[in-house]
């Protein structure tokens, strides 16, 4: 079982996500488990203030260290592996892919801290192994980015998802984007499905696949097909697709 510690000043935005679908299953099966740390509960201050005015002014409220150390000794206190990865959910992180997803579905016990505000004080990077990112924007709040960490890793664990395959074939599995799918009906608006798939030739139907794969990284993610390790039958495919890639 993979446990999540989230450290948090709203637990209350994981109580959907967590509740519905595959998320849901996971934690049902016991193959996951969330933890919602309230950040609140370790601060010292009768009002439960969690953050305080930036030294050196400027805009905006700074999370205080000291709940947040006090929250991580705490998870260290219930846990037996004192040395597990700690990550910050921050917009200055590396940029949060599926590899990293697959690197973290290894380990057993994680530790996510959500920052709010302008964030967190710097002192609380001497804790953390990992500075996660989803991306070039800004969010209120690192809970949206943690429920997509949540999510990612937990679908790549075995038993998961309800085929085991659905995350071995898929977008970013082996560096190309996902073929397209197709369900019934076989047509709708004048809209066919393309013969091959109804043909039953299961030779076929993979060529097809792995050829549309290749055509749709091409036309939407040029750079992910220059870093792809092709065969020599993809690099056949792609000469009848007249894609060139030098
Ligand atoms: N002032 C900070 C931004 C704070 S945003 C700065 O300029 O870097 C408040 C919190 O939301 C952050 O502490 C972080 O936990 C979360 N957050 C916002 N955008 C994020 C993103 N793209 N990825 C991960 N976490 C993010």
């Amino acid at each position: 079982m993979l446990r999540f510690f989230i450290l948090t000043i709203f637990p209350e935005f994981f109580d959907s996500p967590l509740k519905v679908s595959i998320l849901k299953r996971a934690i049902e099966k016991k193959l996951i488990d969330v933890e919602l740390i309230n950040i609140r509960d370790f601060s010292k201050d009768k009002h439960r203030k969690v953050d305080d005015y930036p030294y050196g002014g400027g805009a905006g409220m700074v999370m205080k260290p000291e709940p947040i150390f006090e929250a991580i000794d705490y998870v260290n206190s219930i846990t037996a592996s004192q040395k597990k990865r700690i990550i910050l959910m921050s917009p200055q992180g590396k940029i949060f892919n599926n590899e990293i997803a697959r690197e973290l579905s290894k380990e057993e016990e994680l530790i996510i801290i959500c920052g709010h505000y302008e964030g967190v004080d710097e002192r609380v990077k001497t804790l953390i192994t990992d500075e996660i990112s989803i991306g070039d924007f800004v969010l209120t709040g690192g809970e949206i980015p943690a429920l997509a960490v949540i999510d990612a890793v937990s679908r790549l664990l075995p038993g998961v998802l309800g085929c085991d395959e659905s995350a071995l074939f898929e977008s970013f599995s082996d560096g190309l984007l996902e073929y397209p799918q197709y369900t019934r009906p076989e047509e709708y608006r004048g809209l066919k499905v393309p013969e091959v798939l109804l043909s039953g030739n299961h030779r076929e139907v993979a060529l097809f696949r792995r050829k549309e794969s290749l055509r749709i990284t091409y036309e939407k993610r040029p750079d992910l097909l220059k870093k792809a390790k092709l065969t020599e039958d993809d690099k056949k495919l792609l000469k009848e697709l007249n894609i060139d890639l030098d």
